[in-house]
């Protein structure tokens, strides 16, 4: 059986229309003796009756704290309905398709609500269905525990769904449909003159993806890439080739004939990091005891500088509140900046080339754009900028390593 895995995303399936054009797309490639199997997202984004975003408000906005099982068994509502109105699309063109729950898909997971880790996945039924000659539409994003319960794997978490369905059912590739033409050199909406990535290693895009461009969940390339299945990334909207996600060599046979090599493949951002600033006079030990506090609170850190009487680390802005009352004892050198944004520059090229993060300091500040903070790897190099800064932070990095000019 050649099985493919195909998801489309919650843009993708909203309107009839674009179920019309999604739908098209899995008829050509059952035509052409594939064995598809669909994954779908909840329909739309927010303001839409039934998109994830919508199913959060409705409850949020009645009972503020709903428990996190609860509030998974509300959100996984939104694919459910979505596949199984993408089964009947498909039903009355007169194609075979079955709607799919995550947990008759077999994705089993662990009980982290909101944000749950795939343990194994059963893929029985579906391939008793692709033996009948169904077509599957799996509602993405959602799971099950042993014992039963509904679970969610993650804002965005469709992909992981299509990853690891990919990989337990052995399929030639994986396509990922959404609303642009592929990877782009920026996010499409801030950068208008961002320019498509044909090929691109699954290293970079987990970077890119990870340093928070939304166009493909981080742990789904993570997943493809450890299976070495390939992963492409196509518009529902348009026939464009999209980009296809591999590996090192294979990108590099495919890229002969491009113009020359850029340091920098792409820029990505995050929003909504604070700032937290701590004099810590007593040294080390003051500073172990910081992090365990935060760590036994279960907020996670980035962007950290330790200095002998000073320490300064990023979290998530939600988690403000709650490390602010961890680190109460702390409040008299404490100094916090909160809205800030993060923006990383991804290239694999610039591995051992030096000057880069002066081209990127330079940039930013040629706009006046305060640097907040650093951090660098082989492969990325992130600046903390404050909110107001953010697309002009982009800009200023896209305009200054020329990524218009793929
Ligand atoms: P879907 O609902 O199809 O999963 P998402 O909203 O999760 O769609 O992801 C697609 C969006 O990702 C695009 O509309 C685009 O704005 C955003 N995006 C951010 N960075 C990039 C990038 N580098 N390349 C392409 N799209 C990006
Ligand atoms: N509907 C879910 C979300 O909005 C999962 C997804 O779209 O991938 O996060
Ligand atoms: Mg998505």
């Amino acid at each position: 059986m050649r099985i493919i895995v195909q998801k489309f995303g919650g843009t993708s399936v909203a309107k009839p229309e674009t179920r019309e054009m999604a739908a098209q797309k899995i008829i050509n490639s059952y035509k052409s003796g594939f064995k598809p199997v669909v994954v779908v997202s909840a329909m739309g984004r927010r303001g839409e009756p039934y998109a994830t975003d919508t199913l959060i408000d409705l409850i949020q906005g009645v009972y503020r704290d709903t428990h996190p099982r609860e509030m998974d068994i509300i959100m996984s509502i939104g694919e459910i309905i979505s596949s199984t109105i993408m089964a009947n699309t498909l039903r009355s063109k007169g194609y075979d398709a079955i709607a799919v729950t995550g947990w008759q898909a077999g994705i089993i997971t662990d009980q982290n609500y909101g944000n749950a880790n795939i343990l194994e996945v059963r893929p029985d039924f579906i391939r008793h269905a692709l033996k009948q000659g169904k077509i599957p539409i799996v509602a993405g994003f959602q799971g099950v525990t042993e014992n039963g319960e509904i679970t969610t794997l993650g804002r965005g978490g469709s992909d992981t769904t299509a990853a690891v369905l990919g990989e337990a059912l052995r399929a030639e590739f994986i396509e990922i449909y959404t609303d642009v033409d592929g990877i782009m050199t920026a996010d499409p909406r801030i950068v208008s003159n961002a320019s498509m990535i044909r090929y691109i290693t699954y290293s970079e895009l987990f970077q890119i993806a990870d340093q928070g461009a939304k166009v493909i969940h981080p742990k789904a390339v993570e997943i493809a890439m450890n299976a070495g299945i390939p992963v492409f990334i196509k518009n529902t909207m348009s026939d464009s080739p999209g980009t296809m996600i591999s590996s090192r060599i294979e990108k590099q046979q495919h890229a002969k004939g491009r113009k020359g090599d850029q340091l920098i493949t792409s820029i990505a951002y995050v929003t909504g990091r604070t700032q937290i600033s701590i004099d810590t006079k007593h040294g080390l030990n003051e500073q172990n005891t910081i992090l365990r506090r935060l760590a036994d609170n279960q907020i996670s850190i980035d962007i950290i500088n330790i200095f002998p009487e000073k320490m300064v680390f990023t979290i998530d802005g939600h988690a403000t509140e709650k490390a602010l009352e961890a680190l109460k004892d702390y409040a008299d050198g404490c100094q916090v900046i909160k809205n800030c944004s993060k923006i990383s520059a991804v290239g694999e090229q610039m591995r051992g080339v030096p000057g880069v993060m002066a081209r990127i300091i330079q940039a930013l500040t040629a706009r006046n754009i305060d640097v907040l903070q650093t951090s660098d790897s082989h492969t990325t190099i992130s600046c903390l900028v404050k909110g107001e800064d953010t697309i002009n932070a982009v800009l200023a990095l896209h305009e200054e390593f020329r990524l218009y000019e793929q």
